[in-house]
Protein backbone atom coordinates (compact mmCIF):
# COMPACT_ATOMS: atom_id res chain seq x y z
CA UNK A 1 0.00 0.00 0.00
CA UNK A 2 0.89 3.40 -0.60
CA UNK A 3 -0.02 7.02 -0.15
CA UNK A 4 -0.20 9.94 -1.97
CA UNK A 5 -1.41 13.16 -1.15
CA UNK A 6 -4.57 12.48 0.83
CA UNK A 7 -5.52 8.53 -0.55
CA UNK A 8 -4.02 4.82 -0.26
CA UNK A 9 -3.35 3.00 -3.58
CA UNK A 10 -3.01 -0.81 -3.48
CA UNK A 11 -0.35 -2.92 -6.17
CA UNK A 12 -2.68 -3.31 -9.51
CA UNK A 13 -0.15 -4.38 -11.85
CA UNK A 14 3.43 -5.43 -11.76
CA UNK A 15 6.25 -3.65 -14.21
CA UNK A 16 6.54 -6.77 -15.66
CA UNK A 17 2.94 -6.97 -16.15
CA UNK A 18 2.76 -3.13 -17.77
CA UNK A 19 6.00 -4.17 -20.18
CA UNK A 20 4.72 -7.50 -21.60
CA UNK A 21 1.20 -5.24 -22.60
CA UNK A 22 3.54 -2.92 -23.76
CA UNK A 23 5.58 -5.55 -25.70
CA UNK A 24 2.55 -6.73 -27.08
CA UNK A 25 1.05 -3.36 -28.64
CA UNK A 26 4.47 -2.80 -30.14
CA UNK A 27 4.75 -6.42 -32.22
CA UNK A 28 0.70 -6.07 -33.07
CA UNK A 29 2.01 -2.25 -34.81
CA UNK A 30 5.17 -3.45 -36.02
CA UNK A 31 3.17 -6.01 -38.10
CA UNK A 32 0.79 -3.90 -39.30
CA UNK A 33 2.95 -0.82 -40.55
CA UNK A 34 6.55 -2.64 -41.34
CA UNK A 35 6.52 -1.10 -44.85
CA UNK A 36 6.39 2.67 -43.87
CA UNK A 37 7.57 4.73 -41.69
CA UNK A 38 4.52 5.99 -39.82
CA UNK A 39 4.72 8.83 -36.82
CA UNK A 40 3.80 8.12 -33.08
CA UNK A 41 2.06 10.82 -31.06
CA UNK A 42 2.26 10.76 -27.45
CA UNK A 43 -0.28 12.36 -25.57
CA UNK A 44 1.30 14.15 -22.82
CA UNK A 45 1.88 14.14 -19.65
CA UNK A 46 0.74 10.89 -18.86
CA UNK A 47 1.76 8.65 -21.73
CA UNK A 48 5.36 9.49 -21.51
CA UNK A 49 7.04 5.95 -19.84
CA UNK A 50 4.60 3.93 -22.21
CA UNK A 51 5.83 6.02 -25.21
CA UNK A 52 9.47 5.49 -24.14
CA UNK A 53 8.88 2.29 -23.68
CA UNK A 54 7.26 1.02 -26.24
CA UNK A 55 9.89 3.07 -28.76
CA UNK A 56 12.38 0.73 -27.32
CA UNK A 57 10.43 -2.44 -28.33
CA UNK A 58 9.67 -1.10 -31.95
CA UNK A 59 11.79 -2.82 -34.09
CA UNK A 60 11.45 -0.88 -37.47
CA UNK A 61 12.04 2.82 -38.43
CA UNK A 62 9.45 5.42 -36.72
CA UNK A 63 8.92 8.89 -36.09
CA UNK A 64 7.86 10.46 -32.44
CA UNK A 65 6.04 13.44 -31.25
CA UNK A 66 3.72 14.81 -28.94
CA UNK A 67 0.66 16.49 -28.03
CA UNK A 68 -0.86 17.86 -24.49
CA UNK A 69 -3.86 18.08 -23.64
CA UNK A 70 -5.63 18.21 -20.20
CA UNK A 71 -8.93 17.21 -18.49
CA UNK A 72 -8.41 15.88 -14.98
CA UNK A 73 -8.24 17.39 -11.78
CA UNK A 74 -7.77 14.93 -9.10
CA UNK A 75 -9.45 11.82 -9.02
CA UNK A 76 -12.34 13.22 -12.14
CA UNK A 77 -12.29 13.86 -15.78
CA UNK A 78 -13.49 17.77 -15.70
CA UNK A 79 -15.29 17.19 -19.30
CA UNK A 80 -13.66 20.11 -20.72
CA UNK A 81 -10.08 18.88 -22.65
CA UNK A 82 -7.86 21.63 -23.20
CA UNK A 83 -5.23 21.43 -26.24
CA UNK A 84 -2.06 23.04 -24.84
CA UNK A 85 0.68 21.49 -27.18
CA UNK A 86 -0.85 21.20 -30.89
CA UNK A 87 -0.39 18.25 -33.72
CA UNK A 88 3.15 17.99 -35.14
CA UNK A 89 3.66 19.66 -38.98
CA UNK A 90 4.33 18.27 -42.15
CA UNK A 91 2.14 15.19 -40.96
CA UNK A 92 0.04 15.15 -44.56
CA UNK A 93 0.24 11.69 -46.12
CA UNK A 94 1.50 10.48 -43.11
CA UNK A 95 0.27 7.35 -40.99
CA UNK A 96 -0.27 8.63 -37.87
CA UNK A 97 -0.70 6.32 -34.27
CA UNK A 98 -1.85 8.53 -31.49
CA UNK A 99 0.18 6.72 -28.21
CA UNK A 100 -2.32 7.46 -24.82
CA UNK A 101 -1.28 5.96 -21.64
CA UNK A 102 -5.23 5.32 -20.67
CA UNK A 103 -8.81 5.85 -22.13
CA UNK A 104 -11.41 6.47 -19.62
CA UNK A 105 -14.38 8.32 -20.60
CA UNK A 106 -13.46 8.91 -24.16
CA UNK A 107 -13.58 12.83 -24.11
CA UNK A 108 -9.84 13.50 -24.75
CA UNK A 109 -9.95 11.02 -28.04
CA UNK A 110 -12.69 12.87 -29.12
CA UNK A 111 -10.58 15.87 -29.03
CA UNK A 112 -7.85 14.07 -30.42
CA UNK A 113 -9.98 12.96 -33.79
CA UNK A 114 -11.27 16.62 -34.04
CA UNK A 115 -7.28 18.19 -33.43
CA UNK A 116 -6.40 15.49 -36.74
CA UNK A 117 -9.23 15.43 -38.60
CA UNK A 118 -8.15 18.50 -40.65
CA UNK A 119 -4.57 17.31 -41.08
CA UNK A 120 -4.81 15.20 -44.65
CA UNK A 121 -2.97 12.34 -42.61
CA UNK A 122 -3.37 9.21 -44.80
CA UNK A 123 -4.52 7.28 -41.70
CA UNK A 124 -5.16 8.00 -38.07
CA UNK A 125 -5.19 5.08 -35.79
CA UNK A 126 -5.42 4.66 -32.08
CA UNK A 127 -3.28 2.81 -29.79
CA UNK A 128 -4.03 2.91 -25.85
CA UNK A 129 -2.16 1.14 -22.96
CA UNK A 130 -5.47 1.20 -20.49
CA UNK A 131 -8.61 0.96 -21.67
CA UNK A 132 -11.52 1.26 -19.52
CA UNK A 133 -14.17 -0.37 -21.38
CA UNK A 134 -17.24 0.56 -18.71
CA UNK A 135 -16.38 4.47 -19.03
CA UNK A 136 -15.53 4.61 -22.37
CA UNK A 137 -18.20 6.01 -24.36
CA UNK A 138 -17.37 4.25 -27.41
CA UNK A 139 -17.75 6.62 -30.12
CA UNK A 140 -14.32 5.84 -32.04
CA UNK A 141 -12.83 2.70 -32.21
CA UNK A 142 -9.67 1.95 -30.52
CA UNK A 143 -7.13 -0.08 -32.42
CA UNK A 144 -4.94 -1.51 -30.11
CA UNK A 145 -5.02 -1.67 -26.12
CA UNK A 146 -2.56 -3.14 -23.50
CA UNK A 147 -5.29 -3.89 -20.90
CA UNK A 148 -9.06 -3.26 -20.50
CA UNK A 149 -9.04 -2.22 -16.91
CA UNK A 150 -12.35 -1.48 -14.28
CA UNK A 151 -13.09 1.32 -13.86
CA UNK A 152 -11.06 2.43 -10.70
CA UNK A 153 -8.45 5.52 -10.61
CA UNK A 154 -4.80 4.31 -11.02
CA UNK A 155 -1.37 5.71 -10.63
CA UNK A 156 2.36 5.00 -11.62
CA UNK A 157 3.75 4.38 -15.08
CA UNK A 158 3.22 8.03 -15.82
CA UNK A 159 -0.54 8.92 -14.60
CA UNK A 160 -0.65 10.99 -11.52
CA UNK A 161 -2.56 11.22 -8.87
CA UNK A 162 -2.30 15.32 -8.16
CA UNK A 163 0.93 15.46 -10.06
CA UNK A 164 2.51 12.89 -8.10
CA UNK A 165 2.79 9.12 -8.37
CA UNK A 166 3.58 9.56 -12.40
CA UNK A 167 7.28 7.90 -11.22
CA UNK A 168 6.11 4.41 -10.19
CA UNK A 169 7.52 1.57 -12.01
CA UNK A 170 3.56 -0.55 -10.89
CA UNK A 171 0.51 1.02 -11.47
CA UNK A 172 -1.14 0.93 -8.07
CA UNK A 173 -5.30 1.23 -7.86
CA UNK A 174 -7.18 3.71 -5.53
CA UNK A 175 -7.96 1.73 -2.59
CA UNK A 176 -11.77 2.73 -1.40
CA UNK A 177 -12.57 -0.73 -0.24
CA UNK A 178 -15.01 -0.40 2.84
CA UNK A 179 -15.23 3.25 2.98
CA UNK A 180 -18.18 4.30 4.62
CA UNK A 181 -19.56 7.95 4.05
CA UNK A 182 -22.77 8.68 5.85
CA UNK A 183 -25.09 12.14 6.63
CA UNK A 184 -26.54 12.07 9.61
CA UNK A 185 -29.84 13.84 10.06
CA UNK A 186 -31.95 14.56 13.09
CA UNK A 187 -33.90 17.25 14.89
CA UNK A 188 -32.30 18.98 18.03
CA UNK A 189 -32.06 16.19 20.88
CA UNK A 190 -33.03 13.15 18.43
CA UNK A 191 -29.66 11.95 19.26
CA UNK A 192 -27.08 12.67 16.58
CA UNK A 193 -24.06 13.76 18.09
CA UNK A 194 -24.39 10.59 20.57
CA UNK A 195 -25.01 8.06 18.44
CA UNK A 196 -22.28 9.45 15.82
CA UNK A 197 -19.91 9.03 18.87
CA UNK A 198 -20.48 5.40 19.04
CA UNK A 199 -21.01 5.27 14.99
CA UNK A 200 -17.54 6.46 14.52
CA UNK A 201 -15.60 4.19 17.06
CA UNK A 202 -17.59 1.45 16.13
CA UNK A 203 -16.43 1.70 12.07
CA UNK A 204 -13.86 3.92 12.41
CA UNK A 205 -15.63 6.89 11.22
CA UNK A 206 -14.59 10.54 11.25
CA UNK A 207 -17.28 12.55 12.65
CA UNK A 208 -17.70 16.00 10.60
CA UNK A 209 -19.75 18.31 12.78
CA UNK A 210 -19.78 21.53 10.71
CA UNK A 211 -20.98 23.01 13.89
CA UNK A 212 -17.51 22.13 15.50
CA UNK A 213 -15.46 23.00 12.20
CA UNK A 214 -17.18 26.02 12.04
CA UNK A 215 -15.80 26.51 15.90
CA UNK A 216 -12.39 25.29 15.44
CA UNK A 217 -11.60 27.37 12.45
CA UNK A 218 -12.98 30.69 14.24
CA UNK A 219 -11.76 29.77 17.60
CA UNK A 220 -8.33 28.61 15.65
CA UNK A 221 -8.50 32.02 13.47
CA UNK A 222 -8.00 29.83 10.53
CA UNK A 223 -8.20 31.62 6.94
CA UNK A 224 -11.22 29.98 6.48
CA UNK A 225 -12.52 30.59 9.95
CA UNK A 226 -11.70 34.77 9.14
CA UNK A 227 -13.73 34.40 6.49
CA UNK A 228 -16.67 32.58 8.10
CA UNK A 229 -16.81 34.75 10.91
CA UNK A 230 -16.52 37.80 8.23
CA UNK A 231 -20.16 36.55 7.08
CA UNK A 232 -21.62 35.83 10.53
CA UNK A 233 -20.50 39.58 11.68
CA UNK A 234 -22.30 41.24 9.04
CA UNK A 235 -25.41 38.69 9.87
CA UNK A 236 -25.43 37.08 6.92
CA UNK A 237 -25.18 33.42 5.93
CA UNK A 238 -21.87 31.79 4.97
CA UNK A 239 -21.58 31.11 1.70
CA UNK A 240 -21.77 27.40 0.86
CA UNK A 241 -18.28 27.01 -0.81
CA UNK A 242 -16.73 28.31 2.24
CA UNK A 243 -18.41 25.65 4.41
CA UNK A 244 -17.75 23.12 1.55
CA UNK A 245 -14.08 24.16 1.52
CA UNK A 246 -13.78 23.75 5.62
CA UNK A 247 -15.09 19.92 4.94
CA UNK A 248 -12.62 19.38 2.35
CA UNK A 249 -9.96 20.08 4.78
CA UNK A 250 -11.33 17.71 7.64
CA UNK A 251 -11.67 14.95 5.18
CA UNK A 252 -7.92 15.62 3.79
CA UNK A 253 -6.93 16.10 7.30
CA UNK A 254 -7.84 12.42 8.05
CA UNK A 255 -6.75 10.22 5.32
CA UNK A 256 -6.95 6.88 7.69
CA UNK A 257 -10.60 7.10 8.21
CA UNK A 258 -12.30 4.81 6.89
CA UNK A 259 -15.47 7.09 5.87
CA UNK A 260 -16.94 10.34 7.50
CA UNK A 261 -20.25 11.08 9.37
CA UNK A 262 -21.41 14.67 7.87
CA UNK A 263 -23.54 16.08 10.75
CA UNK A 264 -24.87 19.15 10.47
CA UNK A 265 -24.25 19.59 6.16
CA UNK A 266 -25.98 19.36 4.04
CA UNK A 267 -28.81 21.42 4.97
CA UNK A 268 -30.61 22.47 1.32
CA UNK A 269 -30.43 20.57 -2.05
CA UNK A 270 -27.45 22.88 -3.13
CA UNK A 271 -25.93 21.79 -0.59
CA UNK A 272 -26.41 18.19 -1.08
CA UNK A 273 -24.97 18.62 -4.50
CA UNK A 274 -21.90 20.70 -3.74
CA UNK A 275 -20.76 17.85 -1.43
CA UNK A 276 -21.84 15.53 -4.17
CA UNK A 277 -19.35 17.01 -6.29
CA UNK A 278 -16.44 17.37 -3.98
CA UNK A 279 -16.54 13.80 -3.37
CA UNK A 280 -16.57 12.99 -6.38
CA UNK A 281 -13.60 14.62 -7.33
CA UNK A 282 -12.00 12.64 -4.58
CA UNK A 283 -13.51 9.44 -6.06
CA UNK A 284 -15.90 9.19 -3.08
CA UNK A 285 -19.79 9.30 -2.60
CA UNK A 286 -22.27 9.72 0.31
CA UNK A 287 -23.56 5.96 0.78
CA UNK A 288 -26.38 6.52 3.07
CA UNK A 289 -28.29 9.23 4.82
CA UNK A 290 -29.89 8.26 7.74
CA UNK A 291 -32.87 10.70 9.66
CA UNK A 292 -32.89 9.66 13.21
CA UNK A 293 -36.40 10.12 14.02
CA UNK A 294 -38.41 10.58 17.16
CA UNK A 295 -41.77 12.35 18.00
CA UNK A 296 -41.74 16.10 18.75
CA UNK A 297 -43.10 15.69 22.10
CA UNK A 298 -40.54 13.22 23.11
CA UNK A 299 -37.83 15.56 21.87
CA UNK A 300 -39.67 18.88 23.50
CA UNK A 301 -39.07 16.55 27.13
CA UNK A 302 -35.62 16.21 26.27
CA UNK A 303 -34.21 18.98 25.37
CA UNK A 304 -36.11 20.78 28.03
CA UNK A 305 -34.55 18.15 30.44
CA UNK A 306 -30.73 18.88 28.16
CA UNK A 307 -31.06 22.65 29.25
CA UNK A 308 -31.64 22.04 32.86
CA UNK A 309 -28.11 20.85 33.25
CA UNK A 310 -26.54 22.64 30.21
CA UNK A 311 -28.08 26.14 30.89
CA UNK A 312 -27.92 26.46 26.69
CA UNK A 313 -31.00 29.21 26.48
CA UNK A 314 -32.31 27.61 22.77
CA UNK A 315 -32.84 24.30 24.92
CA UNK A 316 -34.88 26.01 27.64
CA UNK A 317 -37.71 27.51 25.97
CA UNK A 318 -40.56 25.15 24.05
CA UNK A 319 -41.64 28.29 21.51
CA UNK A 320 -38.10 28.50 20.38
CA UNK A 321 -37.46 24.62 20.12
CA UNK A 322 -40.58 24.60 18.01
CA UNK A 323 -39.06 27.36 15.79
CA UNK A 324 -36.18 24.76 14.87
CA UNK A 325 -38.07 21.98 14.66
CA UNK A 326 -40.32 23.67 11.72
CA UNK A 327 -36.62 25.10 10.22
CA UNK A 328 -35.56 21.59 10.54
CA UNK A 329 -39.04 20.11 8.74
CA UNK A 330 -38.99 22.74 5.89
CA UNK A 331 -35.37 22.55 5.09
CA UNK A 332 -34.91 18.57 5.50
CA UNK A 333 -38.39 17.72 3.30
CA UNK A 334 -36.12 18.31 -0.12
CA UNK A 335 -33.31 16.54 0.99
CA UNK A 336 -34.94 13.48 1.59
CA UNK A 337 -36.20 13.70 -1.55
CA UNK A 338 -33.10 14.26 -3.50
CA UNK A 339 -31.58 11.25 -1.46
CA UNK A 340 -34.17 9.25 -1.97
CA UNK A 341 -34.25 9.92 -6.01
CA UNK A 342 -30.21 8.34 -5.61
CA UNK A 343 -31.89 5.31 -3.13
CA UNK A 344 -30.07 5.86 -0.22
CA UNK A 345 -32.56 7.48 2.34
CA UNK A 346 -33.28 5.47 5.37
CA UNK A 347 -35.34 6.33 8.65
CA UNK A 348 -34.37 5.13 11.60
CA UNK A 349 -36.32 4.94 14.68
CA UNK A 350 -34.90 7.33 17.74
CA UNK A 351 -36.87 6.54 20.33
CA UNK A 352 -35.21 3.59 22.63
CA UNK A 353 -32.97 2.86 24.73
CA UNK A 354 -29.20 4.29 23.38
CA UNK A 355 -27.95 0.95 22.48
CA UNK A 356 -31.28 -0.38 21.14
CA UNK A 357 -30.45 2.36 18.59
CA UNK A 358 -27.46 2.46 17.57
CA UNK A 359 -28.31 -1.51 16.89
CA UNK A 360 -30.79 -0.17 15.06
CA UNK A 361 -28.39 2.70 12.87
CA UNK A 362 -25.94 -0.64 12.38
CA UNK A 363 -28.18 -2.71 11.29
CA UNK A 364 -28.35 0.51 8.39
CA UNK A 365 -24.67 0.53 8.13
CA UNK A 366 -24.11 -3.39 7.79
CA UNK A 367 -25.90 -3.62 4.41
CA UNK A 368 -23.77 -1.26 3.09
CA UNK A 369 -20.14 -3.02 4.01
P1 LIG B 1 -10.94 10.58 -20.87
O1 LIG B 1 -10.86 11.90 -21.56
O2 LIG B 1 -10.94 9.38 -21.77
O3 LIG B 1 -12.04 10.53 -19.83
O4 LIG B 1 -9.65 10.48 -19.98
C1 LIG B 1 -8.40 10.41 -20.51
C2 LIG B 1 -7.37 11.09 -19.66
O5 LIG B 1 -7.80 11.16 -18.29
C3 LIG B 1 -6.12 10.28 -19.63
O6 LIG B 1 -5.24 10.70 -20.64
C4 LIG B 1 -5.58 10.55 -18.24
O7 LIG B 1 -4.85 11.74 -18.25
C5 LIG B 1 -6.79 10.77 -17.40
N1 LIG B 1 -7.25 9.54 -16.68
C6 LIG B 1 -8.32 8.77 -16.96
N2 LIG B 1 -8.42 7.75 -16.08
C7 LIG B 1 -7.38 7.89 -15.22
C8 LIG B 1 -6.93 7.12 -14.10
O8 LIG B 1 -7.48 6.09 -13.66
N3 LIG B 1 -5.80 7.58 -13.48
C9 LIG B 1 -5.13 8.70 -13.88
N4 LIG B 1 -4.05 9.04 -13.20
N5 LIG B 1 -5.54 9.44 -14.94
C10 LIG B 1 -6.64 9.02 -15.60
Amino acid sequence: MIKIHDKNFELYLTEKEILDAVRRIADEIAADYKDEIPIFVGVLNGSFMFVSDFLKHYPHPCEVSFVKLSSYRGLTSTGIVETLLDAPDNIEGRSVIILEDIIDTGRTLQELVHIFSNTNVKNFRIASLFYKSEAYNGEYSIDYFGMEIPDRFIVGYGLDYMEQGRNLRDVYQINKAHMINLVLFGKPGAGKGTQAGFLKEKYNLKHISTGDVFRYNIKHNTKLGQLAKSYMDKGDQVPDEVTIDMLKDEVEKNPEASGFIFDGFPRTTAQAEALDNFLDSRDMQIDATIALEADDEVLIGRLLERGKVSGRPDDQDEAKIRNRFEEYNEKTAPLREYYKAQGKFHSVNGIGDIDEITGRLASVIETLC
